[in-house]
């Protein structure tokens, strides 16, 4: 399978450890998001940017609540579980962010927004998640479903398997 994803190699000493390097740096991502949120006529509150900040910041998957501490230290008072709940469903609405359902946790869209199809390759030795835009992949998929008269809104594929920088360590 291509990548069909822009890869530029990680500004630090990471070049090979591609499963987290993001195609996009923060400032366009934010920006991205902002623009994306505007066109579905909805908001990026400050409170979701911060969460959104915070799934950018973890570089993979992170567990809801592992995203209370970073949100505390923003105004001093404590969040509540369903307040980052209700920010990470909308994140993910949006397609922003996408639910790794078999960790349990969230990740910030590698490439911006991705609302329809998307593949993890998860790795099980390091929990890194590379994120495929996988279209291609997936029109068959879609096209069967239609063939039954079902119309796919959204698909998730979670692959799991080892990382080529685990496979190497192993
Ligand atoms: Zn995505
Ligand atoms: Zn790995």
């Amino acid at each position: 399978m291509s990548h069909s994803h822009a890869h530029p190699p990680a500004k630090s000493g990471k070049a090979k450890a591609r499963a987290h390097s993001h195609a996009v740096d923060r400032k366009t991502h934010l920006a991205r998001a902002e623009a994306q949120c505007a066109e579905a006529g909805e908001t990026l509150t400050p409170l979701r940017r911060r969460v959104l900040e915070l799934l950018l910041d973890a570089g993979g998957p992170a567990k809801a609540y592992d995203l209370l501490d970073g949100l505390k230290s923003v105004d001093g008072a404590a969040a509540k579980p369903p307040t980052i709940y209700r920010a990470l469903e909308f994140l993910t609405r949006l397609g922003l962010a996408h639910r790794v359902e078999s960790l349990n946790a969230f990740v910030a869209c590698d490439v911006g927004a991705c609302a329809r199809a998307t593949i993890f390759l998860i790795c099980d030795a390091c929990n890194s998640a590379e994120e495929f835009d996988a279209g291609h992949a997936l029109v068959d998929v879609s096209e069967a479903a239609a063939r039954d008269g079902f119309t796919i809104e959204r698909t998730m594929i979670e692959a799991h398997g080892l990382c080529a920088k685990c496979r190497a360590a192993a």
